[in-house]
């Protein structure tokens, strides 16, 4: 049975969002994903590492973002996390077209693409202590 794990962590800056995507994409690879598999990985992690920078962190460009990967037979487990601002209602957060800055232009649409493209998203979060989000998806499944 097959079973990798990595780590890594970065300062929640936007130019590593970029960073975060292809190493995950790169770790995924070893389950040998079609390319639109991967490609749901790679939009869905950019969506929660983006969360945790502008969100989490604020956009001030510092604080540490953490993301574990777990490969496991033909499924992916990654948890990306903050210890941001955390989110107050996450039933809410979780709706489709909710966000909290529309002023950025944000659209609401994150997690809503994270649990399109994904088999199941978990979300756990603490005002002012973090959040943590955990995605899954089975590779090659037939259904
Ligand atoms: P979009 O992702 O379409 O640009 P968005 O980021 O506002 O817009 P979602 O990704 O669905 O939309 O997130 C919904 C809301 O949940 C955000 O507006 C924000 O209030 C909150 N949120 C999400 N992730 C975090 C996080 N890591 N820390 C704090 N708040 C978060
Ligand atoms: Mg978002």
């Amino acid at each position: 049975m097959y079973d990798n794990k990595i780590k890594i962590e970065f300062e929640g800056k936007s130019q590593n969002e970029g960073f975060a995507r292809v190493a995950i994409a790169a770790f995924a690879s070893q389950l040998d994903p079609t390319l639109d598999e991967l490609t749901d990985v790679k939009t869905a992690v950019s969506e929660a590492v983006t969360n945790s920078i502008i969100h989490g962190y604020e956009g001030k460009n510092e604080g540490i973002v953490f993301i574990e990967a777990e490969l496991l037979q033909n499924e992916i487990t990654i948890i990306i996390s903050d210890l941001g601002k955390g989110i107050k209602d996450v039933d809410k957060a979780r709706e489709p077209l909710y966000t909290s800055r529309p002023d950025l232009e944000r659209s609401g649409m994150g997690f809503t693409v994270m649990e399109t493209f994904m088999d199941s998203i978990e979300i756990t979060s603490a005002e002012g202590e973090g959040t943590r989000i955990i995605l899954k998806k089975k590779f090659n499944s037939v259904s």
